[in-house]
């Protein structure tokens, strides 16, 4: 399993992708880092004031070392923004602190996928850690069902990155009707900005298709996909 062909066959594809996404999104956020804001908001002040007119007083917004690092902690209901969006006034820092926001706003909404999204993290989280461990033992030790049960684990990650899907996509609608909405960007920033998030939603998509690679890899291995179990 270690030198395997197949295996290179599978991952290469879905590594490249991913790192391609990645640069993807890098190269739109430098170029749109350089377009300053035509309000002169920054993306801190682009946060408040959706969370203002959504009466999401209770939501935080924090500053939060990195780069490319902002996310929505549900938990402590806090937008947490790299330093470049938080203090940016650029069409970069308004796209990515909106779409922190429009976390925020699905979270306050009870938005399903979200809510579905938020209870399965420490389910993927021991199927990532565990997973690998039994698909190991299994093959080590030649034990077909320690193999399954791995790849059964396997697919509660898989099935986490299906659930990331859509709250991502609905992250960035939101986003992208409140600024508008509130008057916060033009209409010509509001395609740059909706430009800046479809690159940022394709992260997402890479890492399924990565996982879903990884997985339809195992199934054939355990020869539950396509040839026979011979290893
Ligand atoms: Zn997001």
């Amino acid at each position: 399993m270690f030198f395997d062909p197949l295996y290179l066959l599978f991952m290469v594809p879905g590594f490249l992708l991913a790192a391609i996404t990645a640069l993807v999104v890098r190269t739109r956020f430098s170029r749109f880092e350089k377009v300053p804001l035509r309000s002169g908001l920054s993306g801190a002040e682009v946060a408040r004031e959706i969370l203002r007119r959504q009466g999401l007083s209770g939501v935080s917004i924090e500053v939060h070392e990195g780069f490319l690092s902002d996310h929505y902690d549900p938990t402590e209901r806090v937008v947490r923004l790299s330093p470049k969006v938080y203090h940016g006034r650029s069409v970069a820092a308004a796209a990515v602190a909106a779409h922190e926001v429009g976390h925020a706003i699905q979270h306050a909404k009870a938005y399903g996928p979200m809510a579905l999204r938020t209870a399965s993290v420490p389910a993927a989280n021991i199927g990532s850690s565990l997973s690998w461990i039994l698909i190991f033992v299994g093959f080590i030790f030649q034990s077909f069902n320690l193999a399954v049960a791995g790849v059964a684990l396997f697919g509660l990650v898989v099935f986490f990155q299906v659930i990331t899907i859509p709250v991502e996509f609905n992250a960035s609608t939101r986003a992208k009707a409140a600024v508008m909405e509130y008057g916060l960007v033009t209409v010509s920033e509001e395609r740059d900005i909706s430009k800046m998030l479809s690159a940022a939603a394709l992260t997402y998509v890479a890492a399924l298709v990565v996982a879903l690679l990884q997985l339809v890899y195992f199934l054939i291995r355990l020869g539950l996909l396509g040839g026979s179990r011979n290893d």
